[in-house]
């Protein structure tokens, strides 16, 4: 990214340009006295330097990331019209990685999913898929969200993390068994950003040029291999160096060691939805592989790092709102909640024009009417501000069916999802311990979970939790018991 508001060769200036009298010595009454009011250079120093930081994400504070390029190598066409998606096409893009419960400072290696956040600049504007490193999540309504990321902040009173709010909202809120298990699971602790998958994990909507509409969810395969920290590595890379994953990806880059990711989708007809034995909506399960088999699209390579940590990675803005032609939203609620949440936190942190940035531009041209506010950089001249109107100024005037929507009707209520007939919140996770994991993997669980429990968490939650673990699984349920009152005696 070029600047050409600075020139870092040049003799030191004020911001207004005018040589800086001194970057060392403050303006004083003689070498010993007191420092004078006016001494303009070091106040507007310290006024500067007071609001240096911009608020930090709520949640994924702590992350990095590297820009990259991704090529569609397979003809998808009849799925989806999105140009970014043809056969050939390369678009420039964006990956940020992060902890979703750390703050700013957090060691990286603590257990928690993991941020997979994708901006594509493509040829029809920014397209963001904002995703984790796991294909489900811990609720399935955003009214929840707020709840759920206080229970694994920290305490009103002692400002401590703490593993009895954190298992008494998972405990109360069942539909999180999933995630749950995942986050136990060695997928909790990955070895480094390059060596985990990463998931859409919502449904998305792709529409083809004859108007044909698709469920999908995407899949991104590393192709660095899959590794994992045990327990106590995580423990002791959290110590000897909290910044390991974002120091990780950068030397990796810097070496020319750049990593990659095989995208995929699982595509559903759009019929399908109303009759598929699960609700193909509900963030807090997958669709079986078996049912809907991984269509590869292309290669997703990070090759640059960041010029500037705080310019491109600390202000990039992304939102799962932001989709392209061919590409459209779905009934989960999540997404949904999702799609206005985003930007709205970005106004918050940075301002009402953070789109304006260089990271956050897109590389088309922008015609839109938002303008002015705080910070605005770039704008329209003597342009119309409004529409209709009678200049030249063009304005989009679509009316009828949208080509990505979905039809619903009912009367508004405050409900669950209506259930399909295999929908319940422990079959998948069950799954998953016992066909998916090895019997290392459900020994490690026991291991995590029963040490997780032991670690403050309070009747009547523990035994909440106990019952929890039954309903996934019998067996690692009595185990995580057994371990747990051993521990306690
Ligand atoms: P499959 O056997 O086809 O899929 C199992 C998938 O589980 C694998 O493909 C792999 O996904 C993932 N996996 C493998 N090891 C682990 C692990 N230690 N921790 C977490 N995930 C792992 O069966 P189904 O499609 O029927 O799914 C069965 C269960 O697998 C589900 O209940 C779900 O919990 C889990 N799963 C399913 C995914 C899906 O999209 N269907 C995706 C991920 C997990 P990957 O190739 O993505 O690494």
């Amino acid at each position: 990214m070029t600047d050409k508001l600075f020139d870092t060769k040049a003799p030191s200036t004020t911001t207004t340009g005018a040589p800086a009298v001194s970057d060392r010595n403050s303006l004083t009454v003689g070498p010993d006295g007191p420092i004078v009011l006016h001494d303009v250079h070091f106040l507007e120093q310290m006024a500067h330097f007071n609001r240096e930081k911009v608020i930090e994400r709520q949640p994924h504070a702590k992350g990095s990331g590297a820009f990259g390029v991704f090529e569609t190598t397979e003809d998808v066409s009849k799925y989806t019209k999105a140009a970014l998606f043809k056969r050939g096409a390369k678009t420039e893009m964006l990956a940020r990685f992060s902890t979703v419960a750390g703050e700013q400072g957090s060691p990286d290696t603590w257990r928690d999913v993991r941020g997979f956040s994708l901006k594509f600049y493509t040829s029809e504007g920014n397209y963001d898929l904002v995703g984790n490193n796991t294909p489900v999540f811990f609720v399935r309504d955003p009214m929840k969200f707020p709840h759920f990321i206080r229970s694994q902040k920290r305490l009103p009173d002692r400002g401590l993390r703490d593993n009895h709010m954190q298992w008494d909202f998972w405990t109360n809120n069942p539909e999180s068994a999933h995630q749950v298990t995942y986050l136990m699971g060695v997928r909790g602790l990955p070895r480094s950003w390059r060596q985990m998958n990463g998931y859409g994990s919502h449904t998305y909507m792709w529409v083809n040029a004859k108007g044909e509409r698709f469920w999908v969810k995407y899949h991104f395969h590393t192709q660095q291999g899959m590794a994992f920290f045990s327990n106590a590595e995580a423990a002791a890379m959290a110590g000897a160096d909290a910044d390991f994953h974002r120091r990780d990806l950068f030397e990796a880059i810097e070496r020319g060691d750049c990593p990659s990711w095989v995208m995929s989708v699982q595509v559903m007809p759009y019929a399908d939805a109303k009759k598929y034995r699960i609700n193909p909506f509900d963030l807090t399960k997958t669709w079986s592989h078996k049912d809907y088999p991984l269509i590869k699209v292309g290669t997703m390579t990070l090759n640059r790092n960041p010029v500037n940590f705080f310019a491109e990675i600390e202000q990039a803005a992304f939102s799962p709102g932001n989709t392209v032609p061919g590409i459209g939203l779905s009934p989960d609620k999540m997404l949904l909640g999702r799609a206005f949440a985003y930007n709205d936190a970005q106004r918050n942190r940075i301002g009402a024009n953070f789109h304006q940035l260089p990271v956050n531009q897109p590389k088309v041209p922008v015609n839109t009417y938002m303008i002015d506010g705080p910070m605005a950089y770039h704008h329209t001249g003597a342009a119309p501000v409004y529409v209709p109107n009678s200049g030249d100024r063009p304005w989009s005037d679509e009316t009828g069916k949208v080509d990505n929507g979905w039809e619903s009707d009912g009367e508004m209520v405050r409900s669950a999802y209506t259930l399909h007939p295999e929908d319940d919140d422990f079959t998948q996770p069950g799954i998953l311990v016992r066909k998916v994991f090895t019997d290392a993997e459900r020994q490690a669980l026991v291991e995590t979970v029963a040490g997780s429990l032991l670690g403050g968490v309070r009747e009547p939650v523990l035994s909440r939790a106990f019952d929890y673990w039954r309903k996934i699984d019998a067996d690692v349920g009595a185990r995580i018991e057994e371990k747990v009152r051993k521990g306690k005696a």
